[in-house]
């Protein structure tokens, strides 16, 4: 579940007009490249194409958990990226149909094991777990600044009941009070999430749990035009290959986070999700043998 949005976009490369974006259609696109079997909770209003529906169907993605509000508009969202990408400014924020957004869960979303909660307000989040009759066996999350800045309290509440916690370096600075990544991963994961996963853009993702740690590197990309919905593409891809594999292990989670850096390092070459909508399975299969080849080294020790 998460946002299903139109965004309007600038980046020192250019400058969109609202286009379809939102944290819920890129995790819905992303993972679909590894499960066929994916169920949206979401609100947009009767002013979004149905084209971008169709596709998603075409992906197998059911939309009953899809609220169409008539009358209504669909959220909007507008950034601006500064020169080095890594950093924007939020421009508009028009909540629309989300505003007032109840999710409801249709009979035959019953039972699902793996829950991904999108970008939405904390309490909305909420909504969508309390409503799961059975506790999925991995409930993920992501969240950003502006709930911390507004809704503290209630993302706390959240936060205890998730099991990994999908976040930026800067959010997960904010969110712990702590420079340190490593301190802050301690102090998030006492609030609840037992993994903590902390995105460093172009610079790759960091995994916690217990003692453990694993370190991913971000592709070295030669052109970045828009990292809009990266972080949910990364989200997606995640979810969706441990879906897929149906396996929780620290092991398959590495596994899991390469997918979704790989599927993100696609999704920032182009603007909004054009990039998603035309690459296969191949071109992310193949992808993914950079990513290994990238890391991948033997060390000899020398005799001192
Ligand atoms: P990301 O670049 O991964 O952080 O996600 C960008 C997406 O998040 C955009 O497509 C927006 O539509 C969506 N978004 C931005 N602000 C919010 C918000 N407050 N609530 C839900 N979705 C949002």
């Amino acid at each position: 579940m998460g946002s299903v949005a139109f965004d309007a976009i600038e980046t020192p490369f250019g400058k969109t007009d609202k286009i379809i974006g939102g944290a819920g259609t890129y995790i819905a696109l992303s993972s679909s490249f590894y499960t066929k079997d994916q169920k949206i909770v979401a609100v947009v209003g009767d002013d979004f194409p149905q084209s971008m529906l169709d596709i998603l169907a075409s992906k197998g993605v059911d939309l009953e958990g899809l609220q169409i509000k008539k009358g209504e508009k669909t959220f909007f969202w507008s950034g601006r990226y500064h020169n080095d990408m890594n950093s924007r400014d939020t421009l508009v924020t028009e909540l629309n149909v989300l505003e007032h957004f109840d999710p409801i869960i249709p009979e035959n979303y019953q039972g699902v094991d793996y829950v991904m909660l999108g970008n939405l307000s904390p309490q909305v989040q909420r909504a969508v777990i309390e409503r799961l009759e059975k506790r999925p066996k991995l409930i993920a999350m992501d969240t950003m600044n502006f709930w911390m800045d507004i809704a503290l309290d209630e993302l706390k509440k959240t936060l205890s009941m998730v099991d990994v916690l999908i976040i930026n370096d800067e959010e997960a600075r904010q969110l712990s009070k702590e420079y340190s990544l490593v301190k802050a991963s301690k102090v998030i994961r006492a609030m609840g999430p037992k993994y903590l996963i902390i995105k460093k853009g172009e610079h790759g993702a960091l995994l916690f749990h217990g003692d453990k740690v694993f370190f991913a590197p971000a592709l070295p990309l030669e052109d970045v035009f828009d990292p809009t919905g990266a972080g949910d593409t990364f989200a997606g891809g995640f979810m969706g290959y441990i879906a897929a594999s149906d396996d929780t292990s620290f092991e398959n989670m590495k596994r899991a986070i390469i997918a979704g850096l790989a599927l993100a390092s696609f999704s920032v070459e182009k603007f909004g999700t054009e990039r998603l909508l035309e690459i296969s399975r191949n071109d992310v299969d193949t992808r993914i043998e950079e990513f290994v080849a990238l890391a991948n080294f033997e060390m000899v020790q020398t005799v001192g």
